[in-house]
């Protein structure tokens, strides 16, 4: 390999239903860090390898550009001249981005008054059509449906299965990193497309099913080349006010500050229960205090900076290693999805505030002495 890294369908296209003639529209995503945390297991006092895949590195801040790349890409290789997505607000930043990249239109609806603000300028920005509803991401979801029945519009939420597709290269970096699966993969739960693709990745990576060209069978140069020999447990958290995975059936009101996940109709549903049974792994929920403890405890040990949602994951992982269901000498990976810069409204307020002085030496002084470490 020469040049530099120009994003993950050219990494990834052996394993992609891309060919010569689809259009690469990229930002270079992918090929985010994965970091090993090396003060919470101590903070935790477990002998566990505890490991972030900072998926807040991508182009716009969230694992959305994954998706996003070759949902646009296939878009504009079939002519289409505008997308349209519901939104919690990464879906919208990330296709208002890949949009403008490809030169198409893009109309994003999302949920009034319930967006973090980063993520709202970024599909303002981008030059989207905004259209806030009075209503939230399930209702909005809805009417993208119904609107793209009669409308020239592609959807590029995650039913667009070319976005679950770009989803699952996450898998094959962890794999390549790791040398093989880490023994759970832990990550927050919404829509459940995410944990879907997670899947659809370990699965295609050793073998065993193939959701890149749904006509093969076993002859598929996808399975052939195994990046590794097993898969992980998977582990997907919820919010405690939108836990539908843990009640059992769809919730109408959700309510979470980890807004990336407020969704109680998620349309991935019998796929993300798929993947958490056939992986042996389990679902289970964090209150809001859970996920934000997590979210500064993360900032503040291992100098990562996550949005609430993506902390779902943290709190989730450290609670179920207190009560011992994940046992010592485990490694974990967890998927961090978005950046902690998203959603600054929430970040300052869970945060000591600054302190104000006179601009006269002895002021500072007394503050930094009051803090030196003894
Ligand atoms: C979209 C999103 C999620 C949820 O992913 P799903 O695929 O909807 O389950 C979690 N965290 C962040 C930051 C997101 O943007």
């Amino acid at each position: 390999m020469t040049g530099h890294y120009t994003g993950l369908i050219n990494r990834y296209r052996a394993r992609l239903p891309v060919s010569e003639a689809t259009p690469v529209i990229t930002l270079n995503e992918g090929d985010t860090p994965l970091v090993e945390f090396f003060n919470l297991p101590k903070l935790l006092r477990k002998k566990v390898r505890i490991l972030g895949k900072f998926e807040g590195l991508n182009p716009t801040g969230s694992f959305k550009d994954r998706g996003m790349t070759m949902a646009v890409s296939k878009a504009v290789e079939s002519g289409s001249q505008a997308i349209i997505c519901a939104s919690t607000g990464n879906t919208s930043a990330s296709a208002a981005a890949y949009a403008a990249r490809a030169g198409i239109r893009c109309f994003v609806l999302i949920p009034e008054g319930k967006i973090a603000l980063g993520k709202l300028s970024q599909a303002m920005m981008h030059g989207s059509v905004v259209i806030q509803i009075r209503g939230n991401f399930d209702d909005g979801m809805r009417l993208v449906q119904e609107l793209a029945e009669t409308m020239p519009l592609d959807i590029v939420n995650s039913i667009n299965p070319f976005r679950l597709q770009g989803q699952k290269t996450i898998a094959f970096e962890v794999l390549q990193a790791l040398g093989d699966a880490p023994d759970y993969h832990a990550l927050p739960v919404g829509n459940a497309g995410n944990i879907s693709a997670h899947w659809i990745g370990y699965s295609e990576a050793v073998g065993k099913r193939c959701g890149s060209c749904n006509q093969c069978e076993n002859d598929c140069p996808h399975l052939r080349d195994k990046l590794a020999t097993r898969r992980p447990i998977m582990i997907g958290y919820q919010a405690s006010g939108a836990a539908p995975f843990m009640r059992g059936h769809m919730v109408d009101e959700p309510e979470t500050v980890a807004t990336a996940i407020r969704i109680g109709h998620p349309v991935s549903w019998d796929m993300a229960w798929a993947a958490k049974n056939e992986s042996g792994g389990w679902f289970d929920e964090r209150t809001d205090e859970e996920i934000l403890h997590a979210q500064k405890l993360l900032a503040e040990s291992e100098g990562i900076f996550c949005e609430p949602a993506s902390a779902a994951s943290i709190a989730g992982v450290c609670k179920d290693l207190e009560r011992g269901l994940i046992g010592d000498g485990s490694t974990i990976v967890c998927t961090l999805t978005g950046h902690g810069l998203k959603d600054p409204d929430t970040a300052i307020e869970q945060s000591t505030k600054p302190v104000v002085v006179d601009a006269k030496r002895g002021a500072i002084e007394s503050v930094i002495a009051q803090h030196l470490p003894q």
